[in-house]
């Protein structure tokens, strides 16, 4: 005769095999509809376990901890925006919280015994129900990991991640040493089970050990004990029964979910400010390119009024006499070339508008030179009113004939 275990793992290795499997396709047909092929040129856009097994993970690991993993799927993240790489993340959990809910249904529509088929209906149901919220663990490489990440929007807090995605599995086997699974995993699971309206699979073949730990786990705060074979709900214990079992695994849901809110808000606050800050460096940067540029047409300005009796006929003219076209355009991204405003002499109002750009690259607003030298920013509205003036001052100064 094999031993339990071994008997247990034989016949729940399906199990695991078809779960990974359809979670690994779950992730890599989501990607594949997002444009991203890496997984079908790998040969992991596949229902064949095969292509999905990791030696240890499927196939060691289980029979030592009745749980397991597949081959993560390669993702390019640097083509898929935010949003798909959420949808991307959340297809594998889905796709398991889905195979579970078909199975149930399947269940009680066949109204199968919680024996022998029944029993192996049940366990691929607890098993997927399991993959699925152990996946949405927030602790990278798990799922629930890039879930979060694509939530991140300031290079700040994304940095903050990818510093913690380091250090990710160490945190994550702290995580499961500690009782992770234990204490948050089996019983955000059993919630989920006992929402369905399932009886309680028998964990293995004569494990008599193993359904204990399982029945301790699910009904939080009962002594472990033994369970008759006969007996198929949930957690009859003094202590209480489902309902107890239900509250407090909301409780435990809603406390990690705050905590899990609570990361991503500060990581995401910081991130804020910090690409505001940045933001504002970049733009003074420019702003300060950009008056740079008029300080130096101003001044060739100058040569050409000094050498040419009065300003030049247009920019293209001061363009040619300065020899470079780059001076004449802000670099700001969205910077446009600058406009002229010729017909002036140098001494004329020191308020005139001479040089300004016509769309405002800097915050909202325009840099600009007048024509007594001084360089100044302003907004849309005062740069039209300032413009209208100096127009007005031409047309009178050319007896309207400008
Ligand atoms: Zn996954």
């Amino acid at each position: 005769m094999l031993p339990y275990r071994v008997l247990t793992y034989l016949v729940t290795l399906p199990i695991f095999l078809v779960s990974l499997t359809i979670h690994e396709y779950a992730h890599a047909w989501v990607a594949y509809r997002f444009g991203d092929d890496t997984a079908r040129r790998m040969g992991r856009l596949t229902l064949n376990p095969l292509a999905h097994i990791s030696l240890f993970g499927t196939i060691i690991l289980p029979l030592l901890a009745h749980f397991g993993w597949a081959k993560p799927i390669p993702v390019d993240f640097s083509i898929l925006t935010k949003r798909q790489i959420f949808k991307v993340a959340a297809a594998g959990p889905a796709a398991n919280m889905l195979l579970a809910v078909i199975l149930t249904i399947a269940f009680h529509l066949f109204r199968l015994p919680p024996e022998g088929l029944g029993n192996f209906v049940l366990l691929a149901i607890l098993f997927n129900i399991i993959l699925a919220v152990f996946n949405l663990i927030p602790i990278p490489p798990l799922d629930g990991s890039k879930m979060v990440y694509a939530r991140l929007k300031s290079p700040e807090a994304i940095s903050t991640y990818n510093k913690f995605a380091r250090f990710g599995m160490l945190v994550l086997i702290g995580f499961l040493l500690f009782g992770g699974f234990q204490i948050i995993v089996l019983p955000v699971a059993a919630l989920f089970y006992t929402l369905l309206g399932l009886p309680l699979p028998s964990l293995t073949i004569k494990d008599q050990k193993a359904d204990n730990k399982l029945v301790s786990a699910a009904c939080l705060g009962g002594a472990p004990r033994r369970v008759e074979k006969a007996e198929t709900s949930w957690c009859r214990n003094p202590h209480g029964g489902t309902i107890v079992n239900i509250v407090t695994a909301l409780i435990v849901l809603g406390l990690v979910g705050l905590g899990i809110w609570w990361v991503i808000k500060s990581l995401g606050q910081a991130g804020q400010q910090y690409s505001e800050a940045l933001v504002d460096a970049k733009y003074s940067a420019i702003t300060i390119k950009c008056q740079t540029n008029l300080r130096v047409i101003w001044q060739n300005l100058q040569m050409y009024a000094t050498s040419n009796e009065g300003f030049p006929p247009s920019l293209d003219a001061l363009e040619e006499w300065s020899g470079s076209s780059q001076l004449f355009q802000c670099p700001a991204p969205d910077g446009q070339k600058y406009v002229f405003i010729p017909g002036q002499s140098p001494d004329m109002s020191p308020e005139n508008i001479l040089v300004f750009e016509p769309k405002p690259a800097h915050n909202g607003k325009c840099s600009v030179l007048r024509l007594g030298g001084q360089i100044e920013l302003l907004t849309p509205e005062e740069l039209k009113k300032s413009v209208d003036v100096t127009v007005a001052k031409l047309r009178q100064a050319f007896g309207g004939n400008r």
